[in-house]
């Protein structure tokens, strides 16, 4: 097992690693940026370097800075949390590189995975059904209209480096195709760099369903369930679930296992989360990611296994947890993603937070950093924490968690708890019949309503 491990990342998430460390025994250096001085990760943390001023790009993503705070501290092992640095192949190399452990997968399998178009072409290799489209990038000498037409209208434009939603691009019928493409890859050669784009069917009004995994890197592999995604706000998650209200044991078992048995082949070392889109009772892949993500404590919640202890076991060389056969399902467990943003224009808000009581009881989990006077800094995502609710059943966990939000209080600045308090009284989210295009309608349903 490792000695120490630096935590290169801040907010929740940094928090949430410190948690499993010092269950584990483990000691903890934390980094921060000079805007992070007074944060709770470094508050709690055994030792802590400051890596740099507040823009990520010379703190958080600081490469050689991170390596020297290894190097002061002694940590033998990196974890990076998401965002960051936790999906930067090169960055896991570097560490490998300087005799450092990187607390995640294989630097090949993140690179893979990196590159939406070979991520499809690897899931299909291993069996995973996918979402129909253009067999790889679409380039200037292709006939992308030829693609499209065979493929059926409406077509989306997506981009090989594709990341939170950026450098998509739908085109309803033939006379959209040209500009969805040329929009769709200047986005993604602005935001990453890489103007690569592929074609894909758009579908109507698909659920995003994603099964999370866990592997020892030596070819054995579980799967612990799904989790309903389909609640977005610019194809980004606004509220998790799991299991899926509209998934039985029969379905999930049968795409489970041909996930766990793709990562099996592929001897994936740690969590990962492999991202569906469901419709008609069929599974698209759509992405894998390579890392812990927000919405895990869902899936906690609802298979008492601590996804992080159990990332780190597997990273310095353990075994998992259980057999596939040992993982129950237990209850129901819903994620509201609470933002320091406006309810209804989503502007960031932040600043200083002036009164917090965050909610409690049986079944009720908050993974923030926040406390009381803390300042919420401009500089990165205006996330002020998660509530995570637990019920025997669905019911029990809608009815828990009307009354875990509506007990919840942060003043000083705009956050989207209003958002939820509605979402959790609306009969379609109650029935559990919604779809990743539903939170749009209804918000601009409310905007109508209140222009
Ligand atoms: P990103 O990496 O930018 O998050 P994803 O491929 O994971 O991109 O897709 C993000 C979201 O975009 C999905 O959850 C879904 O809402 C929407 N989306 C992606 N592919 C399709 C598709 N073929 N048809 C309809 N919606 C899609």
């Amino acid at each position: 097992m490792f000695d120490k491990i630096l935590i290169a990342n801040r907010g929740e998430i940094a928090l949430r690693v410190l948690r499993a460390c010092k269950e584990l025994g483990i000691a903890t250096v934390a980094v921060h940026s000079t805007a992070d001085a007074n944060a709770m990760h470094v508050r709690l943390a055994d030792e802590s370097v400051c890596i740099g001023p507040p823009p990520a790009k010379d703190s958080y993503l600081n490469v050689p800075a991170l390596l020297a705070a290894c190097e002061i501290t002694g940590a033998d092992a990196v974890h990076p949390g998401y965002g960051f640095l936790s999906e930067n192949a090169r960055f896991a190399e570097i560490l490998a590189d300087h005799n450092l452990h990187f607390i995640g997968p294989k630097a090949e399998h993140i690179r893979l995975m990196g590159d939406k178009i070979e991520a499809k072409k690897t899931a299909q290799r291993l069996g995973i059904p996918v979402v129909p489209g253009s067999d790889g990038g679409v380039g200037p000498g292709d006939d992308a209209m030829a693609i499209a037409k065979k493929i059926g209208f409406p077509v989306l434009v997506k981009a090989a480096a594709g990341g939170g939603g950026r450098g998509m691009k739908v085109a309803p019928t033939e006379a959209d195709l040209l500009l969805a493409l040329s929009t769709a890859s200047n986005e993604a050669k602005a935001a990453f760099g890489d103007g690569s784009v592929y074609l894909e069917k758009y579908l109507g009004k698909p659920r995003h369903i994603e099964i999370q995994i866990l592997g020892d890197g030596r070819g054995g592999a579980i799967h612990l369930g799904e989790r309903d995604c389909s609640l977005q706000r610019r194809h980004q998650k606004v509220w998790e679930e799991g299991p899926s209200p509209i998934l039985n044991a029969a379905a999930r078992a049968k795409i489970g296992e041909t996930c766990a048995k793709a990562m099996r082949e592929m001897q994936y070392l740690g969590v990962g989360t492999i991202e569906f889109l469901y419709e008609d009772g069929e599974f698209y892949f759509i992405e894998m990611n390579t890392r812990i993500q927000v919405e895990h404590p869902v899936t906690e919640m609802i298979t008492g296994i601590d996804l992080v202890i159990e990332q780190i076991r597997v990273a310095a060389g353990g075994d998992l947890p259980c057999t596939q056969d040992e993982i129950v399902i237990n209850g129901h467990a819903i994620e509201c993603r609470v933002n320091a943003e406006n309810p209804v224009s989503f502007r960031p808000s932040p600043g200083k937070i002036l009164q917090y009581h965050p909610p409690g009881g049986l079944g009720v989990r908050i993974d923030s950093a926040v406390y009381q006077g803390y300042v919420i800094p401009p500089y990165y995502d205006s996330l002020v924490g998660k509530l995570i609710v637990h019920g025997k059943t669905r019911g029990e966990c809608l009815m828990r968690l009307r009354r875990a939000l509506d007990e919840m209080v942060v003043d000083g600045v705009e956050t989207t708890l209003p958002l939820f308090r509605g979402l959790v009284r609306e009969p379609s989210i109650i029935d559990g019949d919604y779809h990743i295009h539903w939170l749009e309608h209804y918000l601009a349903a409310g905007d109508t309503k209140s222009s």
